[in-house]
């Protein structure tokens, strides 16, 4: 079981895994309406008075860097430049410790619009890396998917990143048959032209009801056999242990420079048994998956005056029952009943 003593809790669980890497969803709102993430009208938003504050996400972070072992903090949502105190909440994370005396490192995924006129404030507020989301270097095809014709801000922020210094700026594309399979080749020279490492995310199960299937999601192999028309890819394996994303070094080719292509194969390859995340939704019901049925509510405990103590316990109880795997495959799958921009991506 769970050490119950706070100053020697991590967030482990019975199948031995412990987890570092902490997803804060900052909200549940977006400014996109990506086809496989949400539906055209959007969804039903969380009411602000239900979404963790400032004072509140920063707390539940110093409880995790402070007390549980946490040493990676990634912000996400939503749209998490939604959030117009997400610079001061990054300030506040960054002035963090872990019980070593070490900062964590600190993150961002993004759609990337209007991180043009943040990235250098983000950036001196303590972010260290940005993902971007980037579906298509085609506009029509970027609008199609997006449901926005917003391309042109979304490669600004990719430039700004870039030039604030908030690298490797990375990548993540998600590939749909009949879709956009056709920009993975294009994306990925976009991405070497300009020294930045593309990722494809295999489409989970995630978005709005019905709209995946094992024939629409592109596999990794495919993923694989697509690139290779062009680029001569050779396997490097993963960044390190609990890193999702397989890698395979790119030879330089003519007219464009090598670099390295991850693809986060979550659904044909799952690696859930290297998994080392915990997440927090907007509203503050901690989960152990993307694909948990179950949350725990650590904002209720929070606002009725539980110590910091009191929500590690709960935070690390709860975590050890994490199930072993996403059951993607199990007979009577079924996903979770909030989606992707909901729990926080
Ligand atoms: N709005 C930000 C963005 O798009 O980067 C952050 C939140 S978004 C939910 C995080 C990531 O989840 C994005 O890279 C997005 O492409 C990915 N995503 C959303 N729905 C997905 C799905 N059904 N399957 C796989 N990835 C998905
Ligand atoms: Fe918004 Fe990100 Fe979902 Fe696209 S993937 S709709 S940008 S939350």
């Amino acid at each position: 079981m769970p050490a119950t003593v706070a100053q020697h809790l991590e967030l482990r669980d019975r199948h031995g895994r412990v987890a570092r890497d902490l997803r804060l969803s900052l909200t549940d709102r977006c400014n996109l309406r990506c086809t496989y993430c949400m539906p055209a009208e959007g969804l039903p938003w969380l009411p602000t008075a239900d979404t963790l504050t400032d004072a509140e996400v920063v707390r539940l972070a110093r409880i995790a860097v402070g007390t549980l072992g946490v040493d990676q903090v990634r912000f996400t949502g939503g749209e998490p430049l939604l959030r117009r105190s997400l610079e001061d909440i990054v300030g506040a994370v960054a002035a963090l410790r872990t019980p070593g005396g070490t900062r964590p490192e600190i993150s961002l995924t993004t759609n990337g619009l209007g991180l043009a006129h943040r990235a250098a404030a983000l950036r001196g507020a303590g972010l260290d890396r940005v993902n971007i989301s980037l579906d298509a270097v085609e506009r029509e095809r970027y609008a199609q998917i997006a449901r926005r014709d917003r391309l042109p801000d979304v490669i600004a922020g990719i430039d700004a990143a870039t030039a604030a210094g908030l690298t490797p700026v990375k990548l993540n594309t998600v590939l749909m048959r009949g879709v956009n399979e056709d920009q993975a080749v294009p994306l990925l020279a976009f991405a070497l032209e300009r020294g930045h490492q593309l990722r494809f995310i295999e489409q989970m199960p995630l978005g709005p009801r019905h709209t995946w299937s094992r024939d629409a999601f592109v596999p990794s192999a495919e993923i694989r056999a697509l690139l290779a028309a062009r680029f001569a890819l050779t396997p490097i394996g993963r960044d390190d242990d609990a890193a999702p994303a397989t890698l395979w070094r790119v030879d330089p080719s003519p007219g464009l420079p090598g670099g390295t292509v991850g693809i986060i194969a979550s659904v044909s390859e799952p690696f859930c048994g290297a998994c080392d995340r915990t997440r927090i939704t907007a509203d503050g019901q901690m989960r152990t998956c993307l694909f948990s049925r179950t949350e725990t509510d650590l904002r209720t405990p929070l606002r009725a005056g539980a110590s910091d103590e009191d929500i590690a316990a709960l935070w690390a109880g709860a975590t050890w029952h994490k199930p072993a795997g996403h059951g993607i495959d199990d007979a009577g799958f079924e996903p979770p009943d909030r989606t992707m921009s909901a729990i926080g991506g």
